[in-house]
């Protein structure tokens, strides 16, 4: 497996007609292109659990996520890349045919367990794992270790470029670091990929180090919940790349870089606003529409 190469992130300058008559700047961050496996902020959100597993001499990190999940390919391969033994709590029962993400993880050694939704919500781990010797990762990376990883999302950029950092939250860790990274007259915009999910603000400000420190949560583009599309949204993701060359995924990033852009449309950026989205990966998770559905 290829490893792990911040290098590899570029920051693309968007040029599209409704920027430039609006008079802000949109560039992408593209986290998409650091590894061909572990995409976007996910090696971000791990890298000091998997740092802390490696310190208290840990042979086994436990995760949790559903058939899809990014963050159970991510922690599959981030493991396999440290020595360790993942395995993977899955929600739902096993599947006749695996999803290409489960396939995949198993392919990288991670020991799968399905749980039946009921049991995945009330975290009931099944029976035969020593949850004394494993190194237990929250779902998504979700915790203080993961936003303290995010917060270095901004380390490979001159941040001081933009006046605006966009990002989509799903369990708002992302958020968090990014706006623990902000400085002085930076907002950090996140947009809610749940529907309704009305405890995301409370949640990213108690993880927030300044509490004076604000994010700007959007809830107006979860196309219907978590991981549901509309044909406006699919159609937006195809003229995204057919105008920047840059793909996007339904769950995450199509979902903030359309609000992103009616955002400008609709006049909610002053104008000179500098804005830096934050492309977070998760293209693997296309895999699971219909062929032809996306063009790239
Ligand atoms: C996991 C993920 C997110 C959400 O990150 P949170 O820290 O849970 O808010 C955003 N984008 C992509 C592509 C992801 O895989």
């Amino acid at each position: 497996m290829q490893p792990f190469d911040v290098n590899n992130i570029t920051v693309e300058a968007v040029s599209l007609p409704i920027l430039a008559q609006k008079n802000v700047e949109l560039a992408i961050l593209r986290l998409d292109k650091v590894h061909n496996i572990i995409s976007g902020n996910k090696w971000y959100k791990l890298r000091y659990y998997i740092e802390d597993a490696l310190q208290l001499q840990k042979k086994q990190v436990l995760t949790f996520g559903g058939a899809w999940s990014n963050h159970i390919v991510a922690t599959a391969a981030v493991c396999k890349l440290n020595g360790l033994t993942a395995i993977g709590i899955i929600r739902g029962e096993e599947p006749a045919n695996y999803s290409s993400t489960l396939l995949q993880a198993k392919e990288l050694g991670m020991q799968l367990h399905f749980i039946s939704r009921q049991d995945y919500a009330n975290k009931l781990i099944s029976s035969g794992i020593n949850l004394h010797e494993v190194y237990s990762i929250d779902e998504g990376g979700f915790g203080i270790k993961g936003v303290a990883g995010a917060a270095t999302i901004l380390n490979t950029i001159t941040k001081n470029n933009y006046t605006h950092i966009c990002c989509a939250a799903g369990t708002g860790t992302m958020a968090a670091g990014i706006t623990n990274a902000l400085e002085h007259g930076q907002q950090a915009i996140a947009f809610s990929v749940l529907k309704g999910n009305n405890s995301l603000g409370q949640t990213i400000q108690s993880l927030l180090i300044n509490p004076k420190a604000t994010v700007d949560i959007n809830h107006s583009y979860h196309f219907g919940g978590y991981a549901k599309k509309q044909p406006l949204l699919i159609d937006f993701m195809n003229d995204f790349y057919k105008q920047t060359g840059i793909p996007t995924d339904f769950v995450y990033t199509g979902k903030c870089f359309y609000g992103i852009m009616e955002s400008v449309q609709n006049n909610k950026f002053p104008p000179n606003a500098k804005i830096l989205a934050i492309h977070s990966g998760g293209l693997q998770g296309n895999r699971s529409l219909i062929k032809g559905t996306l063009i790239f």
